[in-house]
């Protein structure tokens, strides 16, 4: 038997399925899974310093590529792959916590109380990299021959990097259009066969999935966040947070949403760790929306939608997407790396603000640019999507539910070069996107070239640009 398995988060079916399976749902009930363990029978360590102590420690011949991984540095606390040798790992998650002394009184907050979370130092520049390793430990243990994902472009970034080195081939499905310049540039540096869908993200996700599922004849692992192992991964970035702060826990982890599986890791994370007493205190958690993209936002905090054990209420869910549907209200927001309109982890999203009595608000986007440069006129800067976390967090200061003296976590989650159109407009006006849609084309000479593939949003036109 193998120590973990795959389950249902729905409690009224809770049906289990080996880690040996691939799924992307449940086959039962078509709810989300949660990869889970036989914590009896792993060796988990007494206590969190456990795992510095093997960060430190040199063996003879140094430290182990895994604990040289600050995702696999933490391994017992995802055991899910079956020997060492599975695991695909390139060094991800050796990331930095910023004590951010100058930037804490700017959003109102005590000096010494506002710590930044910079995933952006990540191989691919973005924390996708944590869940990447995992899902591509779990793609080597059952065989994948190809993996695919739709993204607004980090998850396409970090797919293509670890379908380059672990010679796994890859395929990125984006929206047209939509792609931040410094993440298109990775997928094709990394050559991964790009396919540039007319729709946007949504309409990708939803093509993904379906070739994923209907069409086993081509062979495609689904590396998206409804894949439960990368979860596995971004638990990791707690993990590290606690390893920063001295395993003394925060009061608050403030985080964007987007697609929610960051948010969803982090709870599975804390609920965890505290089964295993590992931590006596869970910290609060803020999940923060474009107001652009914000359904999220509008289901919970106003319409009340609630976790509810698992039986939260789907029928208002499904209204009130029916209700964008019907008005054809598409996501839109400059931080494109959380432009979702359907986050396919909105269960577990629930399951962590019910766990760590979360809240969620919306900022908008000059706030969050006006954010943005703030982070970088003190620090090493971020991406748009990641200033919505230090955005978020000024606004409940305002609003006096975080505390001046409260200990805040903001975690950003991409690096300040994945979008320079975006940092470039905020201060100079001018608009490159613009400009290089004026430019005249030539056609790529370089022998590697890597082209993206223009392709209609139809299941026909896409799978015969896989064939
Ligand atoms: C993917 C991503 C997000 C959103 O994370 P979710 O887990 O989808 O909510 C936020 N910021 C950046 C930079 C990202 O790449
Ligand atoms: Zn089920």
């Amino acid at each position: 038997m193998d120590l973990a398995y795959q389950q249902c988060i729905n409690p009224d079916c809770n049906a289990t399925y080996s880690v040996s399976e691939v799924h992307v749902a449940c086959a039962q009930c078509g709810a989300l899974l949660d990869i889970r363990y036989d914590w009896q029978r792993v060796a988990v360590p007494k206590s969190m310093a456990f795992f510095e102590h093997r960060w430190m420690t040199k063996g003879e011949s140094g430290p182990g590529v895994l604990d040289f991984s600050g995702v696999w540095r933490f391994r017992e606390l995802l055991p899910f792959y079956r020997t060492e040798s599975d695991i695909v790992t390139v060094g991800e998650g050796r990331t930095n916590l910023q004590q951010a002394h100058l930037l804490a009184p700017q959003i109102g907050l005590n000096k010494g109380r506002l710590f930044l979370q910079y995933e952006g130092l990540n191989p691919s520049g973005s924390f996708k990299d944590n869940g990447m390793t995992a899902a591509f430990t779990h793609a080597r243990m059952v065989g994948a021959r190809r993996v695919a994902c739709a993204s607004t472009g980090n998850t396409s970034a970090s797919l293509a990097l670890y379908a380059a080195l672990s010679q796994i081939p890859g395929v990125v499905f984006i929206g047209s259009g939509k792609i931040a310049y410094g993440k298109l540039s990775q997928a094709l540096d990394y050559g991964a066969l790009t396919l540039q869908i007319q729709g946007d993200f949504d309409a990708c996700l939803r093509r993904v999935r379906q070739i994923a599922v209907d069409r086993p004849d081509l062979g495609i692992y689904l590396m998206n966040s409804v894949n439960p192992f990368r979860l596995e991964g971004q638990k990791a970035i707690m993990y590290r947070v606690l390893e920063a702060m001295n395993w003394e826990v925060p009061d608050w982890i403030v985080v964007p949403g987007g697609n929610l599986g960051n948010c969803s890791a982090f709870g599975k994370a804390f609920s965890e760790m505290q089964c295993l007493g590992l931590i006596k205190k869970v910290p609060r958690l803020a999940v923060i929306q474009a107001s652009g993209a914000n359904p999220l936002y509008e289901l919970v905090t106003q319409k009340g939608l609630k976790w509810n054990g698992g039986r939260f209420d789907r029928k208002r869910v499904a209204e009130y997407y029916g209700q964008l549907d019907g008005a054809d209200v598409h996501a839109h927001t400059i931080a494109s790396a959380i432009e979702i309109g359907r986050p396919v982890n909105l269960p577990k999203a629930l399951r962590s603000l019910d766990f760590m009595q979360g809240v969620v608000r919306q900022v908008d986007d000059e706030t969050i640019l006006e954010h943005k440069a703030m982070v970088g006129r003190f620090g090493f800067g971020c991406e748009p999507a990641s200033a919505a976390s230090v955005a978020g967090a000024h606004l409940l200061v305002e609003e006096g539910l975080i505390g001046r003296d409260e200990r805040v976590v903001c975690i950003l989650t991409g690096h300040l070069l994945k979008d320079p159109d975006a940092t470039v407009k905020y201060h100079t006006g001018v608009d490159m996107k613009a400009v290089q849609e004026k430019a005249p084309r030539q056609e790529p000479k370089g022998r590697l070239a890597c082209r993206p593939v223009p392709v209609p949003d139809d299941l026909e036109a896409v799978v015969r640009a896989l064939q």
